[in-house]
């Protein structure tokens, strides 16, 4: 007897500490080591849950009770150790939940559902918005459509996102963002303040945004003094109905667009004329005699002069700046759209009393340039007056917004590969919106801190 007690105490002591050593490596709480293996490329530990979390909800982590013993072996990815990738085996099985039925046990290192521990799925989201795709599949040793899934298990995870956290936004920008070459729609919400994005949705118009009316507490929709917008009529009237102490300002962006678009149209029916004006009888085979008409090339000089047209006169090169002069000589109709798209951009450019003040001649004068798609413009400037004095007197700048559009074009080209929609906003909002993404390392000491405080 007394020889088994003590063969049984020494086997004890022996397993102990590899256990401990092999769990604080893997940083797993709540289970028993009870295998270890390991290959060239992997290290792998066998645990079986302890007493206490045996039976927890996989969905909710109530306790429940045992439904089956399915014995289903299960594998999770965790962090690699050195250059080995390690993984936690376990036979998982089922248990009934009051609340949610009949699901699979609840694991302390990962989330429901999920093939990777929280730990690894940190140092992923991390990865993301701070490396290339290609360093993050390189380095992580992950297919790049399972990264789409944990980003958006992550970015679920995170308690700190600025709607949830009753974050006040005191001057916030609303824009839709096209991709798929302008198949497909996002509407995307930032903080001027904060200088990040607050909220991203598939699709826009009326419903996508009040959407996001109804995620804001009474208390922040009353916070909002400030909405900066294109000119859409769904942004406004959504506006008027959610945000009650909200001005609208018009992106001066977005007006000079505007412009830019009405001066364009202008551009193709000249050039559609210069062409028919061109069109002489064909020309018979051979040199052309010496006194045959030179081919008139100004249809061509228009219908390349759309980057010069659309540039700022004082950032023209030479050739673009003969083309210019070769449209103010020729084309007076589209060279008097082209003055008013100038005239236009620097009033954007005046104080607020200079501004209002030529904002008015301008109109006068736009509303009188028998030109129809000028005539387009004047009425939509007319329509968005108050919005677009209000953007010059409270001083918004856009330079945020456009910031911003173009890190969302880029990611979206990133997340292309990922299985879903959702997971692609989850990538934009893990990367632009207020939230600081912890690194592995980092979360790991903050939940021990936690979870050490809850004690
Ligand atoms: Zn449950």
């Amino acid at each position: 007897m007394g020889y088994f007690l003590k063969f049984n105490r020494q086997k004890k002591q022996k397993k102990k500490p590899m256990s401990k050593l092999y769990k604080s490596i893997f940083n797993v709480n709540g289970c028993t080591v009870v295998k270890q293996e390991q290959t060239d490329t992997t290290v792998t530990i066998t645990v079986r849950l302890t007493k206490g979390n045996a039976s927890r909800c996989g969905c909710c982590g109530r306790k429940g009770k045992l439904y089956d013993n399915g014995r289903e072996q299960r594998v999770w990815r965790t962090l690699d150790l050195g250059t080995k990738m390690g993984f936690i085996k376990m036979d998982t099985y089922r248990v009934k939940c009051r609340k949610c039925g009949v699901k699979t046990v609840k694991v302390p290192w990962a989330s429901h559902r999920s093939g990777f521990t929280d730990a690894f799925e940190q140092q992923v989201a991390w990865a993301v918005c701070s490396m290339s795709k290609k360093a993050v599949a390189k380095q992580l040793r992950i297919a790049w459509n399972t990264v789409g899934e944990i980003v958006d298990r992550v970015w679920e995870r995170l308690d700190t996102r600025p709607i949830k956290a009753g974050c006040i936004f005191r001057r916030i920008g609303i824009d839709e963002t096209s991709y798929k070459k302008g198949h497909k729609y996002i509407t995307v919400v930032v903080d001027h303040d904060r200088r990040c994005v607050i909220w991203v949705h598939e699709g826009y118009g009326k419903e996508v945004l009040d959407i996001f009316m109804r995620e804001l507490s009474e208390e922040q929709r009353k916070g909002v003094e400030l909405v900066t917008c294109d000119g859409a009529k769904w942004i406004r009237s959504s506006i008027e109905e959610f945000l009650p102490n909200a001005e609208r300002c018009v992106d001066s962006f977005h007006v000079v667009q505007w412009a830019t678009d009405a001066l364009d149209k202008v551009r193709v029916e000249a050039w559609r004329e210069a062409r028919k004006e061109n069109r002489n009888p064909k020309r018979g085979r051979g040199r052309p005699t010496k006194d045959s008409v030179p081919k008139d090339r100004t249809a061509e000089g228009i219908k390349n002069s759309r980057y010069a047209l659309g540039k700022a006169p004082e950032n023209l090169s030479e050739s673009q700046q003969r083309k210019i002069e070769l449209i103010a000589s020729r084309y007076p109709r589209l060279y008097r759209a082209y003055q008013l798209k100038e005239e236009l951009r620097i009033i954007l450019k005046m104080g607020y009393a200079d501004a209002r003040e030529n904002l008015d001649r301008w109109l006068w004068r736009a509303s009188h340039s028998r030109i129809g798609s000028v005539k387009d413009l004047y009425a939509k400037i007319k329509r968005n007056y108050d919005g677009i004095l209000n953007t010059i007197r409270l001083g918004v700048s856009n330079a945020r917004i456009e910031a911003t559009n173009n890190k969302i074009k880029l990611l979206i080209r990133t997340a292309y590969g990922f299985r879903n929609m959702n997971n692609m906003l989850s990538l934009i909002m893990l990367s632009c919106a207020y939230v600081d993404v912890k690194i592995a390392y980092e979360w790991e000491s903050e939940s021990r801190e936690s979870s050490s405080k809850a004690a």
